[in-house]
């Protein structure tokens, strides 16, 4: 047994809902094992093992773990994790290994808890906990809290090694990405939709971008940022697509044939048939927006209506209870804002009046839609002109 003890630091990793979903569990912990190992492509580490309902990521001696914490921490479905150290089972040894850990620590009250599944080893758990507990508490004169420790030691102790932890590096929590499926994402260069994209990776979706620009009648701003944007949210899914279209063969078709209150109703209508393509072409399942109820004239429930009607598939809409401050938070946190707030051209006020319609009437819309001429086509000859940038991380 001594032989094959293993000796190594390691990083524990617990997921999150994972564990509750019974019939499923395997193939989320799939997902999750295959995640973690593209977020850490680039990084040298020994294995990854699942053990008893979390993963054990073994690391050596040239292992980065400061980049490998920074990576954990997005990757979606982990819920906490811990650099685990290797300890001796000999209980003189341990001490002194935990004791030259703990001492650089800063902590006003702690608590030691083993844990021990191999019954053979010659303690039992508080007669561990006691010893060293004993060793900290009068090397450093803190005090042991049993029930509200600032510091907790954890000590496990199996059949092939043992080892001891400390802290806990909360996760991102929710699902795998990728355990879901994928969605079609209409990304603006704006502070919403990267924060509904961001949602969705986080409940274990795919997220494929579609972007539309004004260019050349605008400049190219809001396309560059789009991309950076979707570049930033690519550390959470490790693949990306970006679809990005022309607008403007449309827009002219709108701006010359339909009443000026619902040129936006129509140019949001046209993006989402486009959308729809690409969900169709992707195998995606539903589209997502960056809508919240009220915030702006085009997110009235009757113009969300009148704008889901165009389309079959699903439209989801993760942001439609929050505030301006909550999403801006959000963005805040995620890293987006700062891109987001960059001066651009939206392609959604080009030509479009400082009183569009608030509550469109769909008869109204339909009409304006039949005097258009062929739009079908004209979304057809846009659809060819995708250009469609792949993004990867790391
Ligand atoms: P955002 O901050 O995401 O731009 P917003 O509050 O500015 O949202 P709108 O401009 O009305 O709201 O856009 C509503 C939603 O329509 C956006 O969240 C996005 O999903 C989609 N959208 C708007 N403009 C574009 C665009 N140019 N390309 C792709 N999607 C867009
Ligand atoms: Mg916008």
């Amino acid at each position: 047994m001594e032989n094959s003890r293993i000796n190594r630091t390691l990083i524990l990793i617990h997921y999150s809902e994972i564990g509750l979903k019974k019939g499923n569990r395997a193939y989320f912990e799939r997902k999750l094992a295959s995640n973690i190992k593209k977020a850490l492509k680039d990084i040298e580490f020994d294995e990854l093992k699942r053990d008893y309902g979390r993963f054990l990521l073994y690391l050596n001696e040239n292992s980065p773990v400061d980049v490998i914490v920074e990576r954990l921490k997005n990757v979606m479905g982990i819920a906490h994790f811990s650099l685990a150290y290797p300890g001796s089972d000999d209980i003189d040894e341990l001490k002194e290994q935990v004791f030259e850990k703990i001492r650089e620590k800063e902590f006003s009250t702690f608590c030691v808890r083993t844990r021990r599944s191999n019954k053979q080893f010659p303690m039992t758990s508080p007669e561990i906990n006691r010893i060293v507990g004993e060793r900290i508490h009068e090397a450093l004169h803190k005090p042991v809290d049993l029930k509200n420790a600032e510091l907790i030691c954890h000590i496990e102790i199996y059949n092939k090694q043992l080892f001891f932890y400390f802290d806990r590096e909360p996760g991102k929590r929710g699902l795998p990405v990728a355990a879901s499926g994928r969605v079609v994402s209409l990304l603006s260069a704006g502070i919403d939709s990267p924060v509904s994209s961001y949602m969705m990776m986080k409940r274990g979706a795919r997220v494929i971008f579609v972007h539309f620009h004004s260019f050349p009648l605008t400049n190219k701003a809001s396309y560059h940022n789009a991309i950076k944007l979707a570049k930033k949210l690519t550390q959470y899914q490790y693949h990306t697509l970006v679809y990005l279209f022309p607008l403007i063969p449309i827009q002219e078709k709108i701006i010359l044939n339909a009443p000026m209150k619902l040129r936006l109703i129509l140019y949001r209508r046209m993006m989402l048939r486009l959308a729809e393509m690409v969900a169709q072409k992707e195998r995606a399942r539903a589209l997502i927006t960056g809508e919240s109820l009220g915030q702006v004239a085009s997110q009235t429930l009757e113009n969300i209506a009148a704008i889901s009607e165009s389309v079959n598939i699903p439209i989801l809409r993760p942001l439609i209870g929050f505030d301006k401050e909550e999403i801006i938070e959000l963005a805040r946190k995620i890293d987006t804002f700062g891109i987001s707030t960059e001066p651009f051209d939206d392609c959604c006020s080009y030509m479009v009046p400082d009183n569009p319609e608030t509550k469109a009437k769909l008869r109204e819309v339909h009409r304006a839609e039949e005097q258009l001429g062929d739009w079908k086509q004209t979304l057809e000859e846009i659809y060819k002109q995708a250009e469609v940038v792949y993004l990867q991380f790391p």
